[in-house]
């Protein structure tokens, strides 16, 4: 390519979407820099999916060592260190951020480790003021956790801070009905702490399938989670050892942390946007086209930035695209309809496709299966826990357009049925489909009567 750039490609931000463009731009030929002002690997891997899939996991050892009893098993006396994960947490994250850097020097990425924001629409000035140009230039620098307005809260957390607390407080408020409020609410529950949970709503998880949100709350419940609807903390103040919560309907609550997980922001402030005239939205997302395209031509954006579907593998796959578009001669789009999730909440949940209010928007006439049972580990093991699993289908044609699970194992069964809504199947495809027995899994292919098409509401 011509000389006239410092690179073909600059990608700002090192996190999911960035790291992942950047080396598959660097294996197609072309010449890239990345700046990261904080750790390789971004959100996800510092303070995002994986410390929370491995706090998830020490959370589950206290079910364990429960449920063992009623299959015989004594344990003795048991004990948890918090100082003890956060190390080795802390490790695995720093082995992973060398791998990031190999990675990206491997394909030939020259990692700047500073911050990066827009000088112009071809021109990066960079942390320590020495400026940079680019032929094309990937904004991926993710999102920040929102933060309330409302008087003391900057006295509590979010996420970024609950993955390096020194201790476990006795008492954690957390705020938020999203993903990260019932996982952080299941994490700590588990892990010894009292937790108060408030949502300004009715239903948690509001966007998923309703069955969800209410049998997560049910089992919340069960665990002694003090969880509480339409309630927000109006006003924070700090105590001796604590804090001290107003709550919207005028209650007091002492609490030893109180952890926000209200939604995450964009993190445009400050990047140049208005000095390469790059648009952004009202909630300053970065706004793009199908091709992942800005306003101005040479300028993508992909991940969080566009605050579309705020997942790792989508970041990674929007990376990957425009990087295989730009230098890799490739086109293809990614199909945003059926993109299976996962809340490891405590049971976890997994959704892929439209949940059945969405479904009879789009659709119309649909068919809704849906069972509840006891797991069968807990038959002996006495936990009151019930699995929900759920398939809505497509009248017209028969395809199934919305599968649903909160159980045990629910994130690893929703992947291959992820494949399945992807694929097109019909319910008939599922039912002709052998179940794998005795599994939770065998209920999706197994689900044979409808439920009774509700009643008709008045609006
Ligand atoms: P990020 O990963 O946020 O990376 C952006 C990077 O840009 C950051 O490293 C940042 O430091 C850097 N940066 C920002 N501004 C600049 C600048 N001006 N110059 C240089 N660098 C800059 N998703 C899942 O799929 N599964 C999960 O289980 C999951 N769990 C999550 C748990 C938590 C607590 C959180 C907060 C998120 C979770 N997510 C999960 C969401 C996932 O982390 C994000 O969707 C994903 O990281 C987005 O990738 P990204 O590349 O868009 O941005
Ligand atoms: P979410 O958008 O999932 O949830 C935000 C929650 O905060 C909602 O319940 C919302 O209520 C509530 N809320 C918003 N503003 C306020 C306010 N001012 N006061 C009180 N409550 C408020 O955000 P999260 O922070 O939980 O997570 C951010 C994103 O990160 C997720 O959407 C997801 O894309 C990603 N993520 C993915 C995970 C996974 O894949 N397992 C795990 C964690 C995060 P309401 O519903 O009424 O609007």
């Amino acid at each position: 390519m011509a000389e006239r750039y410092d690179f073909d490609y600059f990608v700002i931000g090192g996190g999911s979407g960035g790291v992942r463009s950047a080396r598959i731009a660097g294996a197609h030929g072309a010449k890239v820099g990345l700046a990261e002002e904080r750790d390789l690997g971004g959100t996800c891997v510092n303070v995002g999916c994986v410390p929370k899939k491995l706090f998830t996991y020490a959370a589950h050892f206290a079910h364990d060592f429960e449920d063992a009893a009623g299959y015989g098993w004594t344990l003795g006396e048991r004990s948890f260190s918090w100082r003890t994960l956060i190390e080795n947490k802390n490790r695995e994250i720093a082995r992973l951020n060398g791998v990031y850097r190999r990675l990206l020097e491997g394909a030939g990425v020259e990692i700047f480790d500073t911050r990066a924001t827009l000088e112009d629409t071809h021109t990066i000035r960079l942390g320590d003021g020495r400026k940079v140009t680019a032929r094309t230039i990937l904004i991926a620098v993710g999102g920040w956790p929102t933060r309330p307005s409302e008087p003391g809260t900057e006295l509590g957390i979010t996420s970024n801070e609950a993955f390096f607390l020194e201790d476990l407080p006795k008492h954690i408020t957390v705020c938020g009905g999203g993903y990260i409020a019932v996982e952080f609410s299941g994490i700590f529950k588990a892990l010894g702490v009292e937790v108060t949970h408030l949502y300004r709503g009715r239903s948690l998880l509001r966007g998923f399938d309703r069955d969800l949100g209410q049998s997560l709350a049910t089992e919340m419940m069960k665990q002694k989670i003090d969880l509480r609807f339409e309630t927000i903390i109006s006003r924070l103040s700090q105590t001796g050892d604590g804090l001290a919560a107003t709550l919207s309907d005028g209650r007091l609550l002492e609490t030893g942390t109180v952890l926000f997980a209200i939604g995450r922001t964009p993190m445009t402030e400050g990047l140049g946007l208005e000095k390469a005239g790059v648009a952004r939205d009202a909630m300053g997302a970065i706004v793009v086209d199908a091709e992942y395209k800005t306003n101005i031509d040479n300028i993508y954006a992909v991940g969080d930035v566009t605050n579309r579907v705020n997942l790792t593998p989508v970041a990674i796959a929007e990376g990957h695209i425009v990087a295989d578009r730009l230098f890799g001669n490739r086109s293809r789009a990614l199909g945003y309809e059926f993109i299976p999730t996962a809340v490891f909440s405590n049971p976890p949940i997994a959704t892929v496709g439209y949940t059945e209010e969405a479904a009879r928007k789009t659709y119309g006439a649909v068919d809704v299966y849906r069972t509840s049972f006891r797991p069968m580990k807990h038959t002996l093991s006495g936990r009151d826990e019930r699995t929900v699993m759920k398939l809505v289908v497509d009248k017209g044609t028969d395809r199934v357009v919305g599968a649903h699970m909160i159980g045990p194992d629910a994130p690893e069964i929703m992947q291959g049925v992820g494949i399945a809504l992807n694929a097109g199947a019909t319910k008939a495809q599922f039912d002709a489909t052998i179940g794998i027995h005795p599994t939770a899994a065998e209920e999706f292919v197994t689900l044979r009567t409808p439920l009774p098409p509700p009643a008709p509401t008045e609006d």
